[in-house]
């Protein structure tokens, strides 16, 4: 009997809390992987190089566009994010599912790759819980807010393109709906290959 690796997609807007989450979930579970993606983004205080992105300068980013080694790269919220085709094989040769954190330009392209790939959105109880956590975070200031916020509506119109949708009301609670999503999806039957003999 074989099981296929899960590509499993997350998406939400920022400040809905889905990296707490994965983390959560990831540190309950050992065979699951998160891709880390590169970005041009400035790191935030506490975030490293190597460990919550590939902080690359903005000529680095463009180099490995030209050399083809990104699966799939959007800009968001002004910067550069993509994910690296050595993230996508380094895990899933090492026998994990991988959890990809894109924007939903990032899903529709790994669709694309990997038709078989789980998506799966999440929510903010609500747009006002999300701002307060936002403001809460610190780390962006009143103009940028607004500009994720009205991102975040935007991309909430989209949901129904997922397989899935969370609503974080609670980590816990979402990491568990996660976790049973990831479960289901190693249940369904043409994922099996069963040797009868
Ligand atoms: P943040 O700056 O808050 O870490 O991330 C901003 C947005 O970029 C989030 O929606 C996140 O999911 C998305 N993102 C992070 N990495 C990637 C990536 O590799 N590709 C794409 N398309 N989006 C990404």
């Amino acid at each position: 009997m074989k099981e296929k690796n899960l590509i499993i997609v997350v998406s939400a807007p920022s400040g809905v809390g889905k990296t707490t989450v994965i983390r959560y979930l990831m540190s309950l579970r050992t065979n699951l992987a998160l891709s880390i993606s590169a970005t041009t983004r400035k790191p935030r205080a506490g975030e490293q190089h190597g460990v919550d992105y590939y902080f690359l300068s903005v000529p680095e980013f463009e180099e490995k566009i030209k050399n083809n080694e990104f699966v799939e790269y959007a800009r968001v919220h002004d910067n550069l994010y993509g994910t690296l085709y050595s993230e996508i094989n380094r895990h899933l040769h090492s026998g994990n599912d991988l959890i990809l954190e894109l924007d939903v330009q990032g899903m529709k392209s790994i669709k694309n790759k990997f038709p078989w790939a789980v998506t799966v959105f999440m929510l903010p109880p609500s747009l006002k819980e999300m701002e307060t956590r936002l403001i809460n975070r610190g780390t962006e200031g009143k103009e940028k807010i607004q500009k994720r916020l009205k991102h975040a509506f935007e991309e909430m119109k989209l949901r129904s393109d997922f397989d899935y949708t969370i609503v974080n009301y609670e980590v816990e609670q979402s990491a568990n709906d996660l976790d049973t999503i990831i479960r289901a999806e190693h249940l369904k039957s043409n994922r099996l290959e069963i040797n009868l003999e």
